[in-house]
C-alpha cells in the first residue's frame, strides 16, 4: 500500500486534498492521470450499464435534497457507526475496526461504543437563526427514487427498467483512512432496477451475475473477485451480496454491494412525501409498488483496488498492468534521440496524428529505456519509437508494455493498428 500511495503521488494519480495546509483527512485529489483514469472508469461503467442494456436511463441529481429525504430513508436515526474514545489520550476510534478492547494509539482504556451518526450538515439560507439544516447526501441513491415518478412520466419506459447515477456521497467517518478506502467525500455507481415483486428473484440473480462479470473484465487477476453473502440483514432486505478483492490488505471488504431492497423505498418515499409512488402496470392494470434490486459500488475502491490487482514489481521495473481501457494513456511516442530534429519533428508529427482519437502522450526526456519504463510504471500499454528506419521507410517500433516486445508498423497504419487492439477488447 505504502508504494501503491507513493506512486500515486509521484505520477500524479492521487494527492492527499489541501497538503499545503497539513492535509485534510479523509479527503484526496485527483491528479493528471488519476482524473484520467477515473473518467475511463466512469465512461466504461456508464456505457455498459446504459448501451449493453436495455431499459436503463441516467440521472445526474443534486448533492443536497430535502432534509425530510433522510428521515424517509432512515439515515438520519440510524446511519450510524459504533464509535469509542480513549480515556487516555481522547482519540476516537470505530469500534467494529479494532481488534482490542484498548487504544492503538497508547493503549489506554476505552469508553463503551455509542452510535454516531456520520451523515454529513451543511445548513441553507442566508439570514443567521433562520438557516435550515441539510445534508450533503450520505448515499447517492436516494435522489434516483425520488426521480423514479418523473423518469417515469418522461420517459417511455416501463416495469421492469433501471435508473442509474454516478456521483459523490459524504459520510462523517470516524476513522477515514486506508488511502482511498475510507473516504468522506468519495464517489458511487449506482444502478436502481424496477421491477415487478415476482421478478425479484431472478433479476437479483441476474444483477448479481453481470456486475461480478462486468467487474471480472476489468481486473488482471479475475479469479481474486469473490461474493461474500451477507449473514446480517437490513430489515427490509432480504438478501444481500458483497463483491470484493481477495487476497489484498481489503479481505473482506466490499467495493460493490447487491442488494434486495424489495419496496422500502419507495413505500418509504410515498409515506413522508404523501405521493403516490406506486405503478399501474398498462397491460394487466395491476396496481403495485415497485420492487428494487441496488448494485452500489465505490468508483474511488474500484479505483484502488485496480491500483493494487495491477501493480507488479519485476527485476528491473514497476509495471501497472491495467487493462487498456482503464490506463491513462493508451500510447506513449517518443523520438529514438531527443537532440536530432528530423528525429523529433517525425515524432511529433505521429503524436499528433493520434491524438485526436486515441489518448496520447510525447515524452522525449532521459533515454528510450528509461522512458519505457517511466511508460510501463503508470500503466501504458504501448509506446511508439521514431529511429533512423523510420526516416527511410516510415514505420516505427510498437513496444507491448506485458511482453516488452517489439514490432514494426508503418505509420499509416498505425491508428488502425491501436484501434483494432482497442475495440478487439
Ligand atoms: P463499508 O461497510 O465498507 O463502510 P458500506 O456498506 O457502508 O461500506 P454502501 O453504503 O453499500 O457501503 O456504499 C456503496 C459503496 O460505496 C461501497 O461498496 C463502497 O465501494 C463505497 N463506499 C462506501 N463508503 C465509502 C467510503 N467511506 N470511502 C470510499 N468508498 C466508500
Amino acid at each position: 500500500m505504502e508504494k501503491i500511495v507513493a506512486l500515486c503521488k509521484r505520477r500524479g494519480f492521487v494527492y492527499p486534498n489541501s497538503e499545503i495546509y497539513g492535509g485534510n483527512q479523509g479527503f484526496y485529489d485527483f491528479g493528471p492521470l488519476g482524473v484520467e483514469m477515473k473518467n475511463n472508469l466512469k465512461r466504461l461503467w456508464w456505457k455498459w450499464m446504459t448501451v449493453e442494456h436495455e431499459n436503463i436511463v441516467g440521472i445526474d441529481g443534486a448533492i443536497i435534497t430535502h432534509p425530510r429525504v433522510w428521515e424517509a430513508s432512515g439515515h438520519i436515526k440510524s446511519f450510524t457507526d459504533p464509535l469509542v474514545e480513549c480515556k487516555a489520550c481522547h482519540h476516537r476510534f470505530r469500534a467494529d475496526d479494532l481488534a482490542e478492547k484498548k487504544c492503538p494509539d497508547c493503549g489506554g482504556e476505552l469508553t463503551e461504543p455509542r452510535n454516531y451518526n456520520i451523515l454529513m450538515e451543511t445548513s441553507l439560507g442566508v439570514i443567521e437563526g433562520e438557516k435550515t439544516k441539510a445534508y450533503l447526501r450520505g448515499e447517492a441513491c436516494q435522489t434516483i427514487y425520488l426521480d423514479f415518478k418523473n423518469v417515469l412520466q418522461s420517459t417511455r419506459l416501463k416495469i421492469p427498467f433501471g435508473i442509474c447515477q454516478i456521483g459523490k456521497a459524504f459520510r462523517n467517518e470516524i476513522t477515514p483512512g486506508n488511502f482511498l478506502f475510507r473516504q468522506r467525500e468519495f464517489e458511487q455507481w449506482d444502478l436502481q432496477w424496477f421491477c415487478h415483486p415476482r421478478q425479484m428473484e431472478e433479476y437479483f440473480e441476474f444483477w448479481k451475475k453481470e456486475r461480478m462479470n462486468w467487474y471480472r473484465s476489468l481486473f488482471t487477476h479475475p479469479e481474486k473477485l469473490v461474493f461474500y453473502e451477507h449473514q446480517k440483514l437490513a430489515h427490509y432486505a432480504k438478501r444481500a451480496y458483497d463483491i470484493q478483492y481477495s487476497d489484498s490488505p481489503f479481505d473482506g471488504k466490499e467495493i460493490e454491494g447487491i442488494h434486495w431492497r424489495g419496496d422500502w423505498d419507495l413505500s418509504r418515499h410515498g409515506e413522508f412525501s404523501k405521493q403516490d409512488l406506486s405503478y399501474t402496470d398498462p397491460e394487466t392494470k395491476e396496481h403495485f409498488i415497485p420492487n428494487i434490486v441496488e448494485t452500489s459500488g465505490g468508483v474511488d475502491r474500484t479505483f484502488l483496488f485496480l491500483l493494487i490487482d495491477s501493480y507488479t514489481e519485476e527485476k528491473e521495473r514497476i509495471v501497472l498492468r491495467l487493462h487498456p481501457l482503464v490506463a491513462p494513456f493508451k500510447v506513449a511516442v517518443f523520438p529514438l534521440l531527443a537532440n536530432k530534429q528530423d528525429l523529433v519533428q517525425k515524432a511529433k508529427q505521429v503524436f499528433l496524428s493520434l491524438k485526436s482519437e486515441i489518448a496520447v502522450t510525447f515524452d522525449d526526456r532521459g533515454n528510450i529505456g528509461k522512458r519505457y519504463y517511466s511508460q510501463d510504471e503508470i500503466g501504458t500499454p504501448w509506446c511508439v519509437t521514431i529511429d533512423y528506419q523510420t526516416l527511410d521507410d516510415n514505420t516505427v517500433t510498437v513496444r507491448d508494455r506485458d511482453t516488452t516486445k517489439q514490432e514494426r508498423i508503418s505509420i499509416d497504419k498505425l491508428r488502425d493498428f491501436f484501434k483494432n487492439k482497442l475495440t478487439a477488447i
